[in-house]
């Protein structure tokens, strides 16, 4: 077998064809395409408009075992299978893939445009910056931060008189309240819409949020892994006049608004959800939302063209959208419904859309279900389960495997003990996609160390656990061609009869929510809710929150709360310390164990160790 080249070697040797050339090569029309130079293009929501009459084509979900710290290609898989489907077997294909954040492409895992032989192009243009999305997710996010302190500030420091006088400007010698005011009043069950007729009460409700700085949920966030945000001290200077307070940075990728933006349906649900984001409770204890504050309208403006997908190609020319980028333990982890639709258009009726959800099938795909289908009201055809021979010997008991460092001889040489004994954890996952009613075909992606022994085995134990077909493949090494089998078996699998269903019905209590996905899914005994998770249950419930589905934060290592424990994890129960509210994104996350939502950066990181994959 040739050696592969470079990630970065093979996607600069490929030319990739203008974008205004693949754009009409896949129907869209000259007024429907935003380019971004020769290689990206935003595609604007109209497009879904025209084409409405046009029946979807199939829907196909990758997900994958419980991966080792060093991903087991789901994203390489994803692009290896519509390189297979489309410049292959000769179908309209459209792979829909995250954005990724620069956390992990300057931090531990590296980039996300998949792999080898099977990457979307061109890699620089896809890993860092695309079409700014990301920064326009971090300026609206934290715009919302700084209207929070600012509100405190001005709250504290002023009458009500004063307040009303600044909230609400002379115009032409007449007062006006603003559209988002006038829904404010609403909202406090005052109807009048002439400032001078409020009486003294009404103005101390309209002009105080009387935010608890203790309940301040909304962070600041920066799309780097800066570690020492984790906690920090605000408002120190002379100005702010003693408002200082403690709270902390998150990674710009686990911010609601990336949820939003992954999750609406168009411009004006975006809007919506924007305005209903809920980022503090007032003293008496009613959510403050970014309505309340003034500033969904402005958010609505910052984030109007990342709402439109950006197209771009593989490297054997078939079209791309990359759209959102949620991480999948920290947040929902799959891209945006929009892309997925337009995409389904597109294709049509004979055609395939594969859309990555991330990490393994306890989260990335149980989320993709229960809160991406539920919203989108889609439903998928197949799912893509991928698996690979390492992360199996390691749940078999193998050594752990780390970034940077090389694999032991348990990886490299032939063992079909600690292999079959690994298989466990692929029987599971398989059952977590088939309780979906869904047909799994398991994709097995082939390194160069693994055997025919092994790969056979892990095909064979597969079907015995349940899935519709396992294929070996080997897109990585050969692109497209080294997944025709794949390809060809999710044609089948697609047409296969399917019962989708949702693991629970969102109208049960919050706790039962949890303890179905923790049993279901992860085989815990039972949950433990901690105080802080207990006392949020109570709030959202009494706040008309209850009925959100779930979004676990939890470890994507281990099926448990623990990334320690390998395998299938049984014996435990699942802790859950905090939950929180993203009621504009429409879900509520538990955290599960400790679960830091801005990462590290690890001793040796990929800026260093691996800068020519980033810059080449
Ligand atoms: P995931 O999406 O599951 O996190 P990726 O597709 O990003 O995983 O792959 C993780 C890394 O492993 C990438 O650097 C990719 O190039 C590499 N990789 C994937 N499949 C193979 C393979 N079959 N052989 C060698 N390297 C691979």
């Amino acid at each position: 077998q040739k050696p592969v080249p470079s990630d970065i070697v093979i996607s600069r040797s490929c030319t990739p064809k203008p974008v205004d050339r693949l754009a009409r090569e896949i129907g869209l029309l000259t007024d429907e395409v935003e380019l971004y130079g020769k290689t990206k293009a935003k595609v604007q929501l109209h497009a879904i408009k025209r084409l409405q009459a046009q029946p979807d084509g199939k829907y196909v979900v990758v997900t994958g075992i419980t991966p080792t710290p060093l991903g087991e290609g789901k994203s390489t898989t994803t692009v290896g299978l519509v390189q297979a489907l489309g410049a292959h077997l000769k179908l309209n294909v459209f792979a829909c893939v995250r954005q990724p954040s620069q956390g992990p492409t300057f931090g531990i895992k590296g980039g996300a445009a998949g792999g080898g032989y099977s990457q979307v192009i061109p890699m620089e243009e896809f890993n860092l910056h695309l079409t700014g999305d990301i920064h326009a997710i971090t300026a609206a996010n934290n715009l919302v931060a700084a209207a929070i302190d600012a509100r405190m500030f001005h709250e504290a420091t002023q009458s009500d008189k004063a307040l009303f006088n600044r909230l609400v400007p002379l115009s032409a010698g007449q007062r006006n309240f603003s559209p988002i005011q006038l829904s404010r009043l609403k909202k406090l069950g005052i109807e009048k819409s002439d400032p001078s007729t409020l009486t003294e009460e009404e103005v101390t409700r309209f002009v105080r949020l009387d935010m608890d700085p203790d309940s301040i949920t909304w962070q600041r966030v920066m799309d780097t892994n800066d570690r020492f945000l984790r906690k920090i001290t605000i408002g120190q200077s002379a100005t702010e006049k003693g408002f200082a307070r403690t709270t902390q940075f998150d990674i710009s990728v686990a911010s609601e608004i990336m949820a939003v933006l992954a999750l609406t349906s168009g411009l004006e649900d975006m809007r919506q959800r924007l305005a209903k984001m809920v980022v503090a409770c007032s003293r008496s204890g009613d959510p403050v939302t970014a309505e309340d504050l003034g500033v969904s309208g402005a958010l609505t403006v910052l984030m109007r063209d990342a709402i439109k997908p950006n197209l771009m190609q593989t490297l054997e020319g078939t079209p791309v959208f990359v759209h959102a980028g949620p991480f999948a333990n920290i947040a929902h982890g799959n891209s945006s419904i929009l892309a997925d639709k337009i995409a389904l258009k597109l294709v049509g009726p004979e055609g395939f859309v594969v859309t990555e959800a991330g990490f393994g099938a306890d989260i990335g795909m149980e989320k993709f279900f229960n809160i991406k289908c539920r919203y989108s009201g889609l439903r998928p055809h197949v799912v893509v389960l991928v698996a690979t021979v390492r992360a199996l010997k390691m749940h078999g008991g193998g050594p752990t495997v780390t970034a940077g460092q090389p694999l032991t001889k348990e990886y490299t040489e032939e063992n079909l003990e600690l292999l079959e004994k690994g298989c466990s954890n692929l029987r599971k996952q398989v059952d977590n996609a088939r309780t979906f009613g869904v047909p799994v075909v398991v994709a097995v992606n082939a390194f160069k160390t693994d055997t025919d022994a092994e790969l056979d085995l892990v095909c064979s134990l597969a079907k015995t656990a349940g899935a519709f077909d396992a294929v070996r493949c080997s897109h990585w090494a050969e692109g497209g061609a080294g997944a025709v089998a794949l390809g060809q078996a999710v044609q089948k699998a697609a047409d296969a009869p399917s019962d989708f269903k949702f693991l629970y019905d969102v109208e049960l209590p919050i706790v039962d929510k949890i303890r179905i996905i923790a049993q279901k899914i992860y085989g815990a005994d039972d949950v433990e809710l901690l105080p802080e998770a207990k006392h949020k249950v109570e709030l959202y419930t009494k706040q008309g929150f209850g009925n959100l589905p779930i979004c676990m934060a939890k470890t994507h290592l281990s099926l448990s709360h623990d990334p320690e424990k390998k395998g299938v994890p049984t014996g435990f129960v699942l802790p859950i310390r905090d939950i929180r509210a993203s009621v504009g994104a429409g879900f509520l996350f538990p955290l599960v164990g400790t679960m830091s939502t801005m990462p590290g950066l690890p001793t040796r990181p990929c800026f260093s160790a691996r800068s020519e994959a980033v810059f080449g």
